[in-house]
């Protein structure tokens, strides 16, 4: 098997732009379509990260039949087997970490220490489903008639499609593949347009790991496109995309025609509730980390702020002026704490919500492009807070993918549980109290999925079950053993071994 990706194939120009291939049968290959596409440094959009296949159906197709021919192979290896794989595969990407890490930053803007976070969730799901291959726990129960055993099992279900976001680009495809491969699935990965190095650079070291040939398939291109020819094949049972919401919903509407398992990670609006008793020095902390990490572009990310009227003005102060110290800039120097939006499209949805935001509430700060020299080639933006937002205005309900915060003030407990859940989202939600009370009504009362009591809304742990209500999801989790639901089938076994019929719920019941 080919382990690393053809990085450049034009000898003849010195410092040409690599071009890297996909990765299907355990061979690194051109598309069909021959075409490709560019990935830039949203820091710096002169500096050009690689040229990628703009793969297409006919890829797609290719990389389903590689995944059918390594599936009997692969299902029938042992899982505590298939888990050593996932063992080298997690220690490969804890040797290149800060590789891996460097190369993430340069391709969609997160800082370094957040980079090397995004990276450690990887090998952290890589170690805990390795550890899966020695559990895969099913049931064994006793039987309601004698000499008989019942218990269940769980199977794989076949070729499992995986269509990933930029924003996590290296912890999301292994929340994904992991679970996928340790349960014996094999899997075509279309990664975000955003981020295909990062993408490749996880492939090259699966194919170290020695995933066998065809259990791990990546193709590149668009998702009208690749990601499309993978949701409508009958022969991929089952789909696995984090998206926004209305990709989800998409992807869903088509897959469910052909019955197909979706697992759905969507959009969110996460809120920050503080209470009049909170350490408001502590709930800054935890606000400005949650709304401006990742330059707001986290799936968890804090956009409303609910606050208790006594504690408002001490807190937006305090906000205020740990904002405004934010230092914006390239991800990789090691004074910078916020990096760079995306891509053009992404910061002109942050200036569009801007304008909504003028009209709504009242602009504390930030709201524009810096004019910072230096970053003027990547897709900066201002950290920015409005304040007066009320629960039902657009800023405060829509998911803007940007460090823009809205501050609503309330009257009281009950006051901020209605505006936290008066949206369409249900992802992270936190709660800054020094009340015991509240803050276990909170963990009740809150309808997120993941609920944090005195901390910000991100951060969450591997081996804890990881998604969202409402429009966030479709009721399925990544992480933790919840992950593997997505992942497999259950089969109930039933062993007699009486040597005479037995009919159950009729011979064991009283005449
Ligand atoms: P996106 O535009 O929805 O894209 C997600 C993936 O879907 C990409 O690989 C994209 O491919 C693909 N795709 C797009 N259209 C498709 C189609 N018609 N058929 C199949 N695949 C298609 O989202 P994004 O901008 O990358 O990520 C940001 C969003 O993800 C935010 O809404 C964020 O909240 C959400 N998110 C949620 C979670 C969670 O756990 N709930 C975690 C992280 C992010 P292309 O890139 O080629 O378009």
């Amino acid at each position: 098997m080919t382990q690393t990706a053809t990085p450049a194939t034009d000898p003849g120009r010195a410092n040409s732009t690599p071009t890297y291939q996909l990765f299907i049968a355990g061979e690194w290959v051109d598309s069909t379509t021959g075409e490709t596409f560019e990935s830039r440094n949203p820091a710096n959009t002169n500096d050009v990260v690689g040229r990628f296949q703009q793969g297409g159906p006919a890829d797609v197709a290719r990389a389903i039949r590689a995944a059918e021919m390594a599936g009997p192979m692969w299902r029938r290896t042992p899982a505590p087997k298939r888990g050593e794989i996932l063992y080298r595969f997690g220690q490969l990407m804890a040797d290149n970490k800060e590789r891996l890490s460097r190369a993430m930053t340069r391709e969609m803007g997160k800082v370094l220490a957040e980079a090397r976070g995004d990276v450690q969730e990887g090998i952290d799901i890589a170690f805990l489903m390795a550890g899966e291959g020695r559990r895969m726990f099913g049931d064994t129960v006793p039987s309601e008639l004698p000499d008989k055993w019942a218990m269940s099992i769980r199977q794989p279900i076949g070729v499992a499609g995986i269509i990933t976001p930029w924003n996590f680009p290296i912890a999301i495809p292994c929340w994904k593949m992991m679970p996928a491969l340790v349960t014996g699935n094999t899997v075509i990965f279309k990664p975000s347009s955003d981020t295909p190095h990062c993408a490749t650079l996880l492939v090259e070291l699966m194919a170290e790991a020695g995933f066998p040939a065809g259990t791990v398939n990546l193709v590149t291109g668009a998702g009208s496109d690749v990601g499309d020819a993978i949701v409508e094949s009958p022969d991929v049972p089952v789909i696995s995309v984090t998206g926004n919401t209305a990709t989800g919903r998409r992807i869903a509407e088509r897959a469910a025609r052909r019955l197909k398992r979706v697992s759905l990670e969507l959009g969110g609006k996460n809120g920050i509730v503080v209470l009049a008793d909170a350490d408001l020095d502590l709930a800054t902390d935890g606000i400005i980390w949650s709304a401006f990490g990742t330059t707001g572009q986290r799936c968890t990310a804090c956009s409303r702020v609910i606050v208790e009227r006594p504690a408002l003005e001490p807190l937006l102060e305090r906000l205020e002026r740990r904002a405004r110290a934010l230092r914006l800039g390239d991800g990789l120097e090691p004074t910078t704490d916020v990096g760079p939006l995306i891509n053009d499209a992404g910061r002109s949805k942050v200036e569009e919500y801007i304008g909504i935001g003028r009209r709504e509430g009242e602009l504390v700060m930030g709201g524009g492009r810096p004019e910072t020299p230096g970053l003027q080639n990547g897709f900066f933006f201002e950290p920015t807070i409005f304040a007066g937002v009320k629960p039902m205005d657009r800023i405060g309900q829509e998911e803007i993918f940007g460090p823009v915060l809205s501050v609503i003030p309330v009257d009281d407990y009950q006051g901020a549980v209605t505006a936290l859940n008066q949206t369409r989202y249900g992802l992270s939600s936190s709660i800054y109290t020094s009340d015991a009370n509240a803050a276990f009504r909170a963990m009740r009362d809150f309808e997120t999925g993941i609920v944090y009591v005195n901390a910000g809304t991100i951060g969450a742990e591997t081996h804890l079950p990881f998604g969202g209500v409402k429009e966030t999801g479709n009721g399925h989790r990544e992480a933790g053993h919840a992950a593997l639901d997505t992942y497999t089938e259950w089969k109930a076994i039933y062993v007699d071994f009486s040597g005479r019929l037995q009919r159950a719920q009729i011979d064991n019941q009283p005449d």
